[in-house]
């Protein structure tokens, strides 16, 4: 794990909003019916470096699996995503994790249109390319972890008790609920990304982006952590846990940024 990634900071969303439909891309059919100039284009992104989207789509895959093995998902919940260049790799909708193989590559434009595959990608894809168009991310979990989706449904923003928090940017937001895989989940989940490489979805979960898969897993796996820990500190009867100040966090933050090996 390393945290020098966070030099780069989470880029401060901007005020451009996805533009894509209500319930995500476009289905897979509609995507290759006006054929001619736009496939050429699409075949040809696709297609630069098939190689490095194979090799990317194995770790997508590899960090999914990931998700469920410690924990942090259950059956098809959640989704991964990579971004290649203009492209972004993205879990397919509702299949197991365990039986992906690499035939199964899903791959979008920014824009949603699908280039590679045949399986329909996930239904939150507008969160992942409203991050793609918005940041400087090259990867995204989505979890519905069990800690911070029950810290989702308790407060506006999880009190920052651990110096944690700086590796997120600050305090974590929970974006106001909204239906599973709209522009207005997409749109909620920005604002509450403000400054942050991670957020919580009211009544819903998780979700982070980072440098790399594994920087975006670390901070999933963080976010569950920080969340579970204000849920045991806040659960003792008679007490009340202690806040960081803004300073602390700040200094915290500061440190992160040199925390472990030197390259
Ligand atoms: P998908 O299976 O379509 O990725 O949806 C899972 C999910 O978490 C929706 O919020
Ligand atoms: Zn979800």
């Amino acid at each position: 794990m390393t945290y020098a990634h966070s030099e780069a900071g989470p880029g401060p969303p901007d005020a451009h909003l996805p533009g894509t439909t209500s319930g995500g891309a476009p289905p897979p059919a509609a995507a290759w019916q006006d054929r001619g100039m736009a496939e050429q284009r699409w075949d040809t992104e696709a297609e630069r470096a098939p190689a490095e989207l194979e090799q990317v789509w194995s770790a997508v895959v590899a960090t999914a699996r990931r998700t469920v093995t410690d924990g942090l998902v259950v059956g098809t919940s959640g989704n991964v995503s990579a971004r290649v260049a203009d492209l972004v790799l993205v879990t397919p909708s509702g299949v197991p994790y365990d039986r992906l193989t690499p035939d199964d590559l899903t791959c979008v434009d920014l824009t949603g249109r699908q280039v590679r595959g045949t399986l329909v990608p996930t239904s939150e894809l507008p969160m992942h390319l409203a991050v793609y168009r918005t940041t400087d991310a090259r990867a995204i979990v989505h979890t519905h972890a069990v800690h911070a989706t029950a810290v989702s449904t308790l407060v506006p923003e999880l009190p920052p008790i651990h110096y944690m928090t700086g590796a997120l940017g600050g305090p974590v937001r929970v974006a106001p609920y909204a239906t599973y895989g709209t522009d207005e989940l997409a749109e909620n989940m920005l604002r509450a990304l403000t400054d942050r490489s991670g957020c919580l979805l009211q009544n819903h979960g998780t979700i982070t982006y980072g440098a790399t898969l594994d920087q975006a897993y670390d901070r999933t796996a963080q976010l569950e952590w920080m969340c579970r820990l204000w849920l045991t500190a806040a659960g003792v009867p008679g007490l009340t846990p202690s806040l960081l100040t803004q300073a602390q966090l700040t200094q915290a933050a500061e440190r992160l940024r040199g925390y472990g090996q030197r390259k």
